[in-house]
């Protein structure tokens, strides 16, 4: 294992740390980017001048000075110039990825262990497809599919056929209760059963280095059985995080991806490459996860979905658009090609010729215009106007390049032949009933207050999390009163009567007299909401009380660690709601 002078934390998981992390989003925290081409300069922050001669790369993950020759990565940057420690800036950088710190290296043995075993099985799968009588045997799918020797050996494709598992047991170097975890055998009575038999092989590669991490298996020839399996989730292998094809493209790329075209199939990425078309990528035949498409806009700027408009249901789709959108800044472009009916890129490519396809993905329509498709072709008496416009507003808000933003605000005028200004009354309306509270109380404890003294009913809507440390301030401590009495008397009226004998009356008498303006049926939506914020404020809290950990004792124990990756994550989807 290559290690460096990054004592006991290894070489992988600072290049994971490396590699989650956008070095623009980060940098422009500190310095003043700007986009030039592929690259973002400034005036250097670690020597005087007046021209920029500092160089970030986003793809690249590095930064270079022309000037005073500096260069590195995200921790470099931030161990000089924000003049932090390793270990700080590897444990903000890793929480703020969510990502586990193995400092004890187990995962990273099991890791070696499982990948090992998996790299030596995949030997016998190729070994196994070379084999004169099964090439022979499956030279009719190949020539069929017209894919080349050079691409079935780039993307290491095998084959499982019953004499194999003998082989499994002859070689020692392959572990077989690892074959049994990650679902490639089953054990019966004292026998194991080789559950890719008869399955053409497609190894699934660890985008970041390479190895081995899972299999997913084809099948050839029963029709009873289902037409692709992966090997299951493990210690090293989650399917929702992983892009099919990703490590090949960026080994072809040299890391410097302008775009990626995602289909859905193994065999559609190997017919893609098939044809020269180098950069498709697949998502293991699921729908986008979040960790997908973080990992593909961190490895180029430019998706191109292909996406076929009879087997993705309104719902997936739906949900894909409400997903993919927060991803859209300024300097990302997300397009999408059509697929003709009941076809996909390989069935497709069996018909049509190279040219016709490079067409197809040449037409390829941006998002604003297939989200506009989709209401069109969705448009029954439900999502009439008034309602698609209505769901485009919500669209607007998820939208976090400006730019973007205004081209979408545009593109929906003119499609609804509205003038701009109504647009944005509109969206200023929408918000209105929050601007309104705020005004007048701008601490969302004393808000919720507000509204349990109005309606003490809003009470049984308060599930506080169990994760959730509380932090004990004056106003919590009255808020968690008050809900403990609600509940204990179940009270729907005259709560402020229950306290006129507290020494916190007062405080209570006068927040019960502040108007707050809302329209009625908006109550639980809006207590709710309030009541989310409050819980994030909180997350907050917590997260920062462990941060101070970190720095004072440079080192956390399992809870802890689990706490912040739980934190992070529940952060990170109660944030998406608000601006704060
Ligand atoms: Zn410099």
């Amino acid at each position: 294992m290559k290690k460096n002078n990054y004592n006991n934390i290894d070489y992988d998981f600072i290049n994971k740390i490396i590699e989650y992390t956008d070095i623009i989003d980060i940098l422009s925290k500190y310095i003043n980017l700007t986009k030039i081409g592929n690259n973002y300069f400034s005036i250097c922050p670690f020597h005087k001048e007046n021209n920029p001669s500092f160089i970030v790369n986003k793809s690249k993950k590095f930064y270079y000075c022309f000037g005073c020759k500096v260069y590195g990565n995200i921790i470099n940057f931030l161990i000089f110039f924000k003049k932090k420690t390793f270990i700080e800036v590897v444990n903000e950088l890793s929480s703020l990825n969510g990502i586990y710190i193995n400092s004890n290296n187990i995962y990273k043995k099991k890791y070696n262990l499982y990948s090992e075993s998996m790299k030596n099985i995949n030997k016998l799968y190729i070994e196994n497809l070379f084999n004169k009588f099964n090439f022979y045997k499956l030279s009719f799918f190949f020539i069929k599919k017209k894919w080349k020797l050079n691409v079935i050996k780039l993307f290491n494709i095998g084959y499982s056929s019953h004499l194999l598992i003998n082989k499994f047991l002859k070689i020692n170097k392959i572990n077989l209760n690892i074959l049994v975890n990650i679902g490639i055998l089953k054990k019966k009575n004292n026998n194991y059963i080789d559950i890719f038999y008869n399955r053409l092989i497609f190894p699934i590669f660890d985008y970041i280095n390479g190895n081995i991490i899972g299999f997913g298996g084809k099948n050839l020839y029963k029709k009873n059985l289902p037409k692709y399996i992966n090997s299951s989730d493990s210690k090293i292998f989650k399917k929702k995080n992983c892009i099919y094809g990703l490590y090949q493209v960026k080994q072809i790329y040299n890391n410097n991806i302008s775009k990626l075209l995602l289909v859905e199939g193994y065999t559609d990425v190997i017919s893609l490459f098939n044809i020269g078309i180098n950069y498709a990528v697949s998502s293991l035949g699921c729908n986008l996860t979040n960790d997908q498409i973080k990992i593909l806009f961190n490895n180029t700027n430019e998706l191109i979905l292909c996406y076929d408009g009879d087997k993705s249901g309104f719902n997936s789709l739906y949900n894909l658009i409400n997903k993919i959108l927060l991803y859209l800044t300024d300097d990302r472009r997300i397009s999408f090609i059509i697929m003709p009916k009941n076809e996909d890129p390989d069935s497709l490519l069996q018909k049509i010729k190279k040219e016709d396809f490079i067409n197809i993905i040449n037409s390829s329509i941006d998002i604003f215009d297939f989200i506009f498709k989709f209401y069109e072709n969705n448009s029954n008496s439900f999502y009439n106007k008034i309602n698609i416009i209505n769901n485009l507003i919500k669209y607007i808000d998820l939208i976090p390049g400006k730019l973007m933003k205004f081209f979408f605000k545009k593109k929906i005028c003119k499609k609804f032949n509205i003038d701009i200004n109504e647009l944005n009354s509109f969206l200023y309306k929408k918000n209105e009933n929050y601007i309104y509270i705020n005004k007048f109380i701008n601490n969302p404890i004393r808000i919720l207050i507000k509204f349990l003294l109005d309606k003490p009913e809003l009470h049984k809507l308060i599930i506080i999390p169990s994760e959730l440390k509380i932090i004990n301030n004056y106003e919590m401590i009255i808020f968690l009163k008050i809900i403990f009495i609600c509940y204990k008397y179940n009270i729907n009226k005259n709560l402020l009567l229950f306290f006129k004998n507290y020494k916190y009356f007062n405080y209570l008498y006068k927040i019960s007299k502040i108007n707050i303006l809302i329209k009625n049926d908006n109550n639980n939506k809006i207590f709710l909401h309030v009541l989310n914020k409050v819980y994030l404020l909180l997350y907050y809290n917590n997260y920062d009380n462990i941060i101070k950990k970190i720095k004072s004792i440079k080192l956390l124990n399992d809870i802890d660690k689990k706490y912040l990756i739980f934190l992070n994550k529940k952060i990170l989807k109660l944030s998406k709601n608000f601006v704060l």
